[in-house]
């Protein structure tokens, strides 16, 4: 059966390095949802328009532009042998799409992997990076909109047996050392 796996964890966490080089390993597709909506920013399309106010503003942008997206990329063949996700679920509703179209398509969660990073190494790790939305006040921002709105998935999926936390302040090979022996025992 297909592999999936979600990251969660904070901007600034390394999810996403650990998402890529993990995909890369298992040879399943990387899919970001942040990264598909640079994408339709840098080609001008209408997703991109609406979504680029939300992003500089460092607030989610509306679930009704998401999720037709991430049923769509999930429908891919690639997708077939599997996924990982990153950036998406951001809230409850989202993660309860995500279930209901996983079980539409036959797929389903393997694992939910949460890197655990102090705040202060997050902002630090941020503002080095230099991305559009990293400036100081959208930082706080998505901070608190983490808190607030993506947070809550650890529990909902610690109740599904799946969530698997780990430190995330530690080198980048460590955590991917841990995260090979996880999803390949
Ligand atoms: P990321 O690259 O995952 O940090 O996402 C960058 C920005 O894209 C976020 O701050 C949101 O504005 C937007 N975004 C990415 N993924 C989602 C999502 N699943 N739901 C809503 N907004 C998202």
């Amino acid at each position: 059966m297909a592999k999936g796996l979600i990251f969660l964890g904070a901007p600034g966490s390394g999810k996403g390095t650990q998402a890529v080089g993990l995909a890369d390993t298992l040879a399943i597709p990387h899919i970001s949802t942040g990264d598909m909506l640079r994408q339709a920013i840098a080609d001008g399309t209408g997703l991109g328009n609406q979504a680029k106010g939300y992003m500089d503003r460092g607030e989610l942008v509306p679930d009704q532009l998401i999720l037709g997206l991430i049923e769509e990329r999930l429908g891919h063949k690639d997708a077939k042998a599997g996924w990982i996700l990153d950036g998406f679920p951001r809230n409850v509703n989202q993660a309860i799409f995500l279930d209901e179209l996983l079980v539409n398509i036959g797929h389903r969660t393997h694992w939910v992997i949460n890197l655990k990073v102090p705040d202060e190494v997050i902002v630090e790790r941020l503002l080095a990076r230099g991305r559009a939305d990293d400036n100081e006040a959208t930082i706080r921002n998505r901070l608190l909109v983490y808190t607030e709105q993506t947070a809550p998935l650890m529990a909902y999926y610690q109740e599904q047996g799946k969530l698997y936390s780990l430190d995330g302040n530690q080198p980048v090979e460590a955590i991917a050392a841990s995260l090979e022996k996880l999803v390949k025992p």
